[in-house]
Formats: C-alpha cells, structure tokens, sequence
C-alpha cells in the first residue's frame, strides 16, 4: 500500500481484525464529530479557510465510507457470475471518495480564490478560531487512540494512520492562525490560509488516486509476495515458489503460485507440503484469502522468496511460465 496521506483506502492488516475494524468506526465517529462542529461555524462565519479544513476532515472520516459499503456487499455469498464475491465493490467506493474530495478541493479552491479577489468580511471570528482549536484536539485525540491500537494491533498502517491525524491536527491550527490574522487587520489571511489547505487537499487527492488506481489495476505491494514466498520457504521439503502472483479483490488477498519440491516426491507428499504452506500463509498473513497452488514442472525455478531466504533453484537467469 502506498502510505502517506491518502484518503479512499484503509489497510488491509487493519480491516482484517475485529480491533482494527473497531478502530476505523471510532476514528469516523470521532472526525465526522469534529467535521459537523466545524460545519456549523462555517456558515456563521463565512471564513474559507475553516470551510477548507471541514473539507479536509470529512474527506478523513468519509475514507471509512468504502470500507462499510464493502462490508456490507461481502455479506453477499458469490454467486455463479461474481465468482470472486463483491469486494471489489471497495474499489468502486474508493472512486467515489476520490472523486469527492476532487470536487470538494475545487470548490474550497475557488471559495478561496473568489475571497482573494472580492475580498468579504469574516464574522464570528472568536468562534473560527475555537472551531480551529475543536479541529486541532478532535485529530489529536483521533491520534492518540490511532497510534495506541495501532501499537497494541501491531498494525504500522494504523499508526501511520494516526500520524496523518496529528498532521491534519497541526492544519487545523492554521485556521486559527488565520482567524487571528484577520483579528490583527490582516482580512487576507483568511482566503490565503484557505488557499494552502486547499493545496493539501489537492496533494491528498494525487496520493489517494494513486491507491485507489493502484488497486484498480491489480497492483500489489511486493512486500506481500516476499512475505508469502518467505512462509513457504520455511516449511521443511519445500524448495521454493514460482510464478507467484497475487491481488486484492477487496481488501482481501487472493494468490496463486507453483510449488516447488524435490520431483521425486511422490504426488500425496506434495499435497501435504501444499496443503502446509497454505496453511503456514493463511495463519501468517490475516488479510490473505485465498493462496492456490499448483505443482511446478520440475524444471522451474524459484522467481521470488524473501531476502536471505533463496534455497538452491535460484540464479538460472530465467524464469519457466507454467504450462496449461
Ligand atoms: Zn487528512
């Protein structure tokens, strides 16, 4: 998964456990809180720069919207068309936040430019500064828990996940930044502080396209590969995995690879080490589905495996498609 600041796509690792599930809820609840506050400020006051920091923190909490929507379609067995079930029905929520935020970044872009240029009063400035403040303590607090499950979850996404809250805390104190410049004579403050979240936004937007498309086109992260062939390599009999190959249908992982063990296995043996890597994953990885596997030609060569993990059949300089 591409980390950083991105909206539209929760982890895998953490929509695979009951407490990382538990997690995503409080966050929503929590920005969707600390949104609708600032909402109402909005329109008392008519400052862009909060209006832009709202936008901001929906687009957060709506980054839980797919995730529910998914869950709910994967209640539905698969059927004799959608074989593989309803996640990607994620994929296409995901679209929907991306193209949210796109619209909610022009229209915080033009609010600002328009205010730069026909330059209005902002009212209630004490309450755009304390709406800032209310930003600022409901990501932190977002934060704290994040960083906190995240920790006891072991999940580095969920951490992750609670940095980004901090930063989008510190954002929020520009607003406050900006109310107090209008409060000194400076009324430009506010459109320009506007203007700067609005660039953010449109930074979050590139980077949560990037994710979504990503997934879209069944991009992988190759970590997960490396993982799934170093759990193989450390079931005894078993001498590698090629043609591994993987994708999200959701956010769960389906994978397929050829098995390589000694050819002079009988079949029934190397049903059993498959039967045991499979296992192995399963166990090893909470976000992986499904891992099909298949017996190599005896010939193939092993195409990846985990770093320091490369057991004999490597450095042929080729690698064998498998034969249908
Ligand atoms: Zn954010």
């Amino acid at each position: 998964m591409i980390h950083g600041h991105s909206h539209g796509v929760v982890d895998p690792g953490i929509a695979s456990t009951e407490r990382g599930m538990w997690a995503v809820r409080w966050s929503f609840a929590g920005l969707l809180l600390t949104a609708l506050a600032q909402m109402a400020v909005v329109g008392l006051s008519g400052s862009v720069a909060l209006l832009a920091d709202t936008i901001h923190n929906v687009g957060d909490a709506a980054t839980a919207i797919p995730l529910y929507i998914a869950f709910w379609f994967a209640r539905r067995r698969p059927s004799a068309r959608f074989t593989y079930g309803y996640g990607r029905v994620e994929d296409l929520a995901g679209l929907a936040v991306v193209a949210l935020i796109l619209f909610s970044a022009l229209v915080a872009g033009y609010q600002a430019i328009d205010r730069l240029l026909h330059p209005q009063p902002v009212a209630w400035l004490g309450a755009v500064a304390a709406a800032g403040i209310v930003g600022f303590l409901g990501n932190e607090a977002v934060a704290v828990f994040r960083i906190r499950v995240g920790r006891e979850i072991h999940s580095a996404a969920l951490v992750a996940d609670g940095y980004h809250a901090r930063v989008d805390g510190l954002t929020s104190l520009a607003v406050v930044l900006g109310a107090a410049g209008v409060w000194l004579g400076f009324p430009l403050a506010d459109p320009i502080v506007g203007l700067a979240i609005t660039a953010l936004i449109f930074g979050i937007l590139w980077q949560s396209a990037r994710s979504v498309f990503a997934r879209m086109l069944d991009g992988v992260e190759p970590e997960l590969l490396d993982e799934i062939g170093h759990v193989a390599s450390h079931v005894p009999g078993v001498q590698g995995l090629a043609n591994l190959r993987a994708r999200w249908v959701g956010h769960r992982l389906h994978a397929e690879a050829d098995l390589i063990v000694d050819p002079d296995l009988p079949v029934r043996e190397a049903a059993v080490l498959a039967a045991r890597v499979r296992e192995a994953a399963l166990t090893h990885m909470p976000a992986l589905d499904s891992l099909r596997l298949a017996l190599a030609d005896s010939d193939a060569t092993v195409t990846r495996t985990a770093a320091g993990h490369h057991h004999g059949h490597h450095g042929h300089g080729h690698s064998h498609a498998h034969r249908h």
